[in-house]
């Protein structure tokens, strides 16, 4: 229970919410509350301080992912708080996210992680908004899956390296679909095991 920062191979993750404007059929929250070992339920969400605190004892880390269990863009200004203390160690910062973080503030968030947040990797997951909507059964309903793309498009105009991701038990012809709607977004297509 409240694991704000873990570790898997060379990289560190970073938990800050278990809240999600998704509830996707596939989540690891439905199921077994974690990866690699770690329990990401939160009793209490991070503060960047907190996070901070733990990061200082740890050393200095090159790779940083703000994943946890959860839509670490749910906690945007945490997230940026703690981004930027990343980036003055010299850590590569990459979010992981659902791309619903403008809609969820309601707002363009893209011009604030520039300079602090590396990389966002967007999860595609399907290939239409319909086919979204049914993995991915987001509060926004359909519009979700325009609600991503403009995020993503709005990160590349801020000059971040962008990627649209898919997990590969989606089938071949989904995953062909995505990589072409990758392509015309502009973004990289990024292929992830599904982790059961
Ligand atoms: S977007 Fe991620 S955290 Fe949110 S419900 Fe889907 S799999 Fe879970």
């Amino acid at each position: 229970m409240d694991t704000y920062v873990y570790q898997l191979k060379d990289t560190r993750y970073i938990n800050l919410t278990n809240r999600c404007t998704n509830n996707c059929t596939f989540c690891l929250r439905n199921t077994y509350h974690g990866v690699g070992g770690y329990d990401l339920r939160l009793e209490k969400e991070p503060e960047a301080d907190d996070i901070i605190a733990k990061l200082e004892k740890q050393g200095n880390v090159e790779k940083v992912v703000f994943c946890g269990l959860g839509e670490p863009t749910m906690r945007l200004s945490a997230m940026l708080d703690v981004a930027k203390y990343l980036k003055r160690r010299g850590s590569h910062v990459r979010l992981n996210t659902n791309g619903q973080g403008s809609a969820f503030a309601g707002r363009d968030i893209a011009p604030e992680l520039r300079g602090v947040i590396d990389t966002v990797s967007i999860s595609l997951n399907a290939s239409s908004a319909k086919e979204y909507q049914k993995l991915c059964r987001s509060v926004y309903g359909e519009q979700a899956y325009s609600h991503l793309l403009n995020f993503a498009k709005s990160c590349l105009r801020e000059g971040i390296e962008t990627l649209l991701s898919v997990v590969d038990i989606i089938g071949e012809n989904e995953i062909d679909a995505c990589r072409r709607i990758a392509a015309e977004t502009g973004a990289n297509f990024r292929l992830r095991h599904y982790v059961e």
